[in-house]
């Protein structure tokens, strides 16, 4: 019998927290590998663990995890509901963006990730998760769009939004991760 997703998940975790691929490890206090449901509809992919999500081990759990709760309650959806995660999988000192190298070596474990769990929808958080599954795209073009794609076999929604903290940084990001929320929220909806 094939192992549960959860047990899968718990295995692809053991292998981060071994990993020493690229340097990230060296400064960084915790692994994050990701967190919540193994049997979830909807997967969030951010950037990178920033400080508290460094210090408990835990994605999107600092100030951008808040209001990532706040944009998910208008929707009526519960963190127990979905599965969150990042590009990479330790902290980048200071929260310095996430360099080409360090992607290239991460990302087989977010792509294992996403097999097992092999959910309708991803919902990227950012730039650096949209470029993820579209390299030649822009975010502030194509943010709040409902795209279908066929990914490594799994027929997927992806919805690209801004990430929460560029909405703690700027009013006019903020309103428009409000809206694509709302967008989000209509779909679901629709699609339920
Ligand atoms: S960031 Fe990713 S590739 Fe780098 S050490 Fe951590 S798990 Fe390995």
């Amino acid at each position: 019998m094939p192992a549960t997703k959860a047990a899968q998940l718990k295995y692809i975790a053991s292998l981060v927290a071994e990993c020493h691929k690229c340097s990230l490890f060296k400064t960084a206090i915790n692994h994050v590998p990701g967190d919540g449901n193994p049997e979830a509809d909807i997967v969030f992919i951010g950037e990178a663990p920033g400080e508290q999500e460094d210090k408990q081990g835990l994605p999107f759990v600092g100030n951008s995890g808040k209001l990532l709760d706040k944009l998910l309650a208008t929707i009526r959806i519960d963190r127990s509901e979905v599965f969150i995660c990042n590009i990479l999988k330790h902290r980048p000192p200071n929260n310095r963006d996430p360099m080409p190298d360090e992607i290239r070596v991460c990302t087989p474990f977010l792509k294992a990730q996403l097999k097992i769990i092999a959910p309708k929808i991803i919902i990227t958080l950012g730039r650096f998760s949209m470029k993820f599954l579209f390299p030649d795209e822009s975010i502030s073009r194509i943010h709040g769009q409902i795209r279908n794609i066929s990914w490594q076999g799994l027929p997927l929604v992806i919805i690209p939004v801004y990430h929460p903290s560029a909405g703690l940084r700027n009013g006019a990001m903020l309103q428009a991760l409000q809206k694509d929320f709302l967008s989000i929220g209509k779909f679901l909806e629709k699609i339920q």
